[in-house]
């Protein structure tokens, strides 16, 4: 149930632990070992392991821009999942948000949660291609 950390929790000329760190983001502590694992720096191998805060805040950064990469043109983002996922039977409903964009609903392939994403209205024929689209008159809400 992976919520984006918030880097701005962080202090950047402060020095923490891991667990001091899991504190002040509302993670785990686990969650800042394997982060640890998967590359954040921390200042000595010896324990208490050490990571600075402004360290741990460019991690987070580049972790939340990461999340964020552009779709494959044949991907909704799943609300569950928080990544980039095929709408199951690629069938997906088009909800007009403004007059310059609409927002696609369809299923997760993988875990039948709600996928979404917001397309520009401009970009509808070539979605078209991809998807079965239906328009909803159902609002977004
Ligand atoms: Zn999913």
């Amino acid at each position: 149930m992976g919520k984006r950390a918030n880097p701005m929790r962080i202090k950047a000329v402060l020095v923490y632990t891991p667990e001091e760190a899991a504190k002040a983001l509302g993670k785990s502590t686990a969650t800042i070992r394997n982060w640890i694992k998967d590359g954040l720096p921390v200042m000595s191998s010896r324990k208490p392991m050490l990571i600075s805060g402004l360290a741990l805040r460019k991690y987070i950064q580049e972790k939340n821009k990461a999340a964020k990469q552009p779709l494959e043109p044949d991907e909704l983002t799943c609300l569950c999942c928080r990544a980039g996922r095929k709408p199951e039977g690629m069938r997906v409903s088009m909800v007009p948000l403004t007059t310059k964009t609409s927002l696609l609903r369809g299923t997760c392939a993988r875990c039948g949660a709600t996928a979404t994403r917001i397309i520009a209205t401009r970009d509808i024929p070539k979605f078209a291609e991809t998807f079965h689209l239906t328009k909803s008159a159902k609002s977004a809400a």
